[in-house]
């Protein structure tokens, strides 16, 4: 990359945004339209954020391509062809592009700049914002616009150091492509960039291992390809998709809801699940309003994707091996695309870890007493979610308190937008909004759209500064819990909770009561004058 390309970092801005992502890109797009002089600051030597790192075989969006999309730009939303159904990540990547290069918006990003510091100074209300590279940018206003999942979780596997070939993980793959062909690979980890990477590299490599801890539920995308026909009555009445992914819970417009299980009988869930099953995608398990309430409800989806894995999976030890048995949805339910399937493959073989775990050694993988030769090592680990590209960045606020300290016991903010003691500090899809419980992209754009409101709003105001109150923080937190309360996932381990980090605190992460109901509470605060926010 050229000193040109890789931008030069200005001393002061009004805003400095952290990642190029979507949502830095358009919040670059949303700070140039209202007059506000803004840099991003991106890690990598592209755009793209999620799609710029996670370029594993097989790797692609779960929700719609025609609905996860931007609206922001209507010549952009007629003028694009989506190929499939679910677009691949180099389609998405592609788009991502598009969109930089169409706004010109390369000119305002640094890249290969990973943000490392940011202090808050009371004297002058600035934000001083430090590089890796030493360079320094002050700022009135930080906007983190990390991502809920760009922290891969590099486990520190036992022996990992003497393995004598490659080790991939799946959200940081080499930019290079990796070939297979003829090679012994160990795939570590069975959650859905495993579930998609899995059947790419079994059809390439000679022999195909997967150690699996916990098996997870995976549904199928019924990916296909998009016809013009398809697109072209989406795209007559964009508007329509639009209105009805907003008012959904997860900003995602599908079947609704048969109503409550409890008033079907066992064979008409079955036959509601079916019908889901065959259409394909993640609103499998919105089949009913109590799937994600009610244990009883969501036992009987989970014994039909038992039993649709029993039926698909030949030899009946693996077969069981890869039924799950915790809640279903708990974990973001998997779309896969020949995931079961590929089990029936003689180079794919199954291990159970749950109970021996693994080792590495020079030539491969040790678990109990059996010893695998492998030449390349997968790690689809997972993510430091939510927080973990936040709490990287050594950010201090008023009186030098560190993020670090006011999150101990796990993140506090308000909205997910806002955190007392920080502020001028913005989080774009930070913890305790619907984020990653909804189609990230439409709901990226109502962040920005609120955050550069609220920044009009306080320069036409001639104040300076904005600071969640405490009071609003610990409100908006109860009932982040008091919703939560009820719900399935508050429950069981995962990456909402935090329980895949080892130390991190435990509590559901986003907030679960949907987009609709969130978005009318943040359009309150917004217009009775950001109640709940100090200005000054
Ligand atoms: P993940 O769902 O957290 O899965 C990580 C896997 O690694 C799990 O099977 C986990 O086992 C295993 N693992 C972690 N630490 C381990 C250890 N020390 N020993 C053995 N196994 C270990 O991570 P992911 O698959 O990267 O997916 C994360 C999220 O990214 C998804 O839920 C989704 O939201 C997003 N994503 C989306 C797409 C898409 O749009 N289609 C694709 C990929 C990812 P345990 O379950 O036992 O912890």
């Amino acid at each position: 990359m050229t000193e040109t390309e890789r931008g030069a970092v200005p001393e002061t801005v009004d805003v400095v945004i952290v990642g190029a992502g979507f949502a830095g890109l358009y919040l670059l797009k949303l700070m140039r339209d209202n007059g506000f002089d803004a840099v991003a600051l991106e890690q990598g030597r592209g755009v793209g954020g999620t799609w710029y790192w996670n370029r594993y075989p097989g790797a692609r969006c779960d929700v719609e391509s025609m609905q996860y999309s931007h609206q922001y730009l209507p010549a952009l939303e007629q003028e694009w062809d989506w190929s499939e159904r679910y677009a691949s990540q180099p389609e998405i990547l592609a788009y991502a592009n598009e969109i930089a290069d169409r706004l010109e918006l390369r000119r305002d990003i640094c890249f290969e700049r990973q943000v490392v510091q940011a202090r808050f100074d009371e004297s002058d209300h600035e934000w001083s914002v430090v590089c890796d590279t030493g360079e320094r940018v002050r700022a009135r206003f930080f906007i983190m616009a990390t991502g809920c999942l760009s922290v891969p979780n590099k486990v520190e596997f036992e022996g990992q150091d003497s393995f004598g070939g490659p080790i991939y993980q799946t959200g940081n793959w080499p930019h290079q492509p990796v070939d297979f062909t003829g090679k012994k690979v160990a795939v570590i980890g069975t959650g859905s960039s495993a579930i998609q990477s899995i059947p790419q590299i079994a059809r390439q490599a000679a022999d195909l291992t997967i150690f699996q801890r916990t098996p997870n539920y995976a549904v199928p995308a019924q990916n296909r390809p998009l016809t013009t026909q398809e697109r072209d009555e989406i795209k007559s009445n964009y508007g329509d998709l639009r209105h009805r992914q907003a008012r959904s819970m997860a900003n995602i417009a599908g079947r609704a809801p048969l109503g409550p299980a409890a008033d079907a009988s066992r064979e008409d869930q079955w036959a509601e699940y079916q019908h889901r099953w065959d259409e394909g995608g993640i609103l499998f398990n919105g089949a009913f309003t109590d799937v994600m309430l009610d244990k009883k409800a969501n036992e009987v989806a989970a014994d039909f994707v038992r039993a649709k894995i029993r039926e698909t999976v030949n030899d009946p030890a693996t077969a069981e091996l890869l039924c799950p048995t915790n809640t279903l949805g708990a974990k973001r339910l998997c779309v896969d695309i020949n995931y079961f399937e590929t089990y029936n493959r003689p180079n794919v073989r199954l291990v159970d870890i749950s109970r021996t775990g693994l080792a590495i050694t020079q030539t491969g993988i040790k678990s109990g007493t059996n010893t695998y030769d492998v030449d390349a090592i997968v790690y689809a680990t997972g993510f430091d979610a939510m927080t973990g590209a936040i709490l990287r960045v050594d950010i201090q606020g008023r009186e030098g308190r560190h993020m670090r300290d006011h999150w101990a016991e796990g993140p506090r903010t308000y909205l997910g937008l806002a955190i007392n003691g920080f502020p001028n500090l913005f989080t774009v899809t930070g913890p305790a909004s619907p984020s990653v419980f909804t189609n990230m992209i439409p709901t990226i754009e109502q962040h920005c759209e609120w955050i550069t409101d609220c920044l009009c709003h306080l320069r036409d105001s001639g104040q300076r500064e904005i600071e969640a109150d405490k009071d609003a923080e610990n409100d908006w937190m109860e009932h982040n819990r008091e919703v939560g309360k009820a719900h399935l996932r508050s429950s069981s381990a995962s990456w909402y909770t935090g329980e895949n980090i080892a130390g991190k605190p435990i509590g559901l992460m986003p907030y679960i009561g949907g987009f609709p109901r969130y978005r009318e509470k943040c359009d309150e605060i917004a217009a009775d004058g950001y109640v709940g926010f100090r200005k000054a």
